[in-house]
């Protein structure tokens, strides 16, 4: 069984790599931001609005005109949903210039995810649905 821990330093996010059947310890160094291009050059190219309780946090902190309310129609006047699942079931949207997609493509290890997740009580969800986790 393996477990990841995160560790930050200044310019590596260390993955902590626990192997309890082996008792050992294995760090690898995840690069992050300093390319030219920074995080958006590497990232795994998800599509995640963030969380609507911080947009709010920030309108409290100051930043008038972000709550969720304020910015929820942008993403999807953004968005160009190529899934009929979920394109129109709204949350998302179709005609923007933005496209995304489900990945047509599956592992077992995806699977086996997916199918544990009811196991122990998680729900499967659209990250940009009404919730964005399990619980
Ligand atoms: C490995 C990884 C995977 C990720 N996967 C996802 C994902 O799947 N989906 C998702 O939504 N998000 C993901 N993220 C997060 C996402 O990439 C970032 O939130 C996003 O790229 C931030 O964009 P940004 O324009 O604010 O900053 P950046 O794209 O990081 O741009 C900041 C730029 O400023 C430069 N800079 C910094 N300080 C200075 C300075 N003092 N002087 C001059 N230049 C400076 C940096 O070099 C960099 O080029 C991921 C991040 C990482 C690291």
């Amino acid at each position: 069984m393996h477990l990841h821990l995160g560790e930050i330093s200044d310019s590596f996010a260390h993955s902590v790599h626990q192997d309890f059947q082996e008792n050992t310890q294995v760090q690898f160094p995840v690069p992050r931001e300093k390319g030219v291009g920074g995080s958006s050059l590497i990232n795994c190219m998800l599509y995640v609005r963030g969380n609507k309780r911080d947009y709010d946090q920030w309108v409290d902190n100051g930043a008038t005109g972000r709550s969720w309310n304020d910015v929820y129609s942008y993403f999807l006047k953004a968005e160009n949903n190529t899934d009929p699942e979920i394109a129109n079931n709204g949350y998302h949207s179709t005609g923007g210039f933005l496209t995304v997609s489900t990945p047509p493509q599956t592992n077992a290890l995806k699977e086996a995810f997916a199918a544990a997740a009811p196991e122990v009580g998680y729900d499967h969800r659209d990250i940009n649905g009404e919730k964005q986790t399990g619980k």
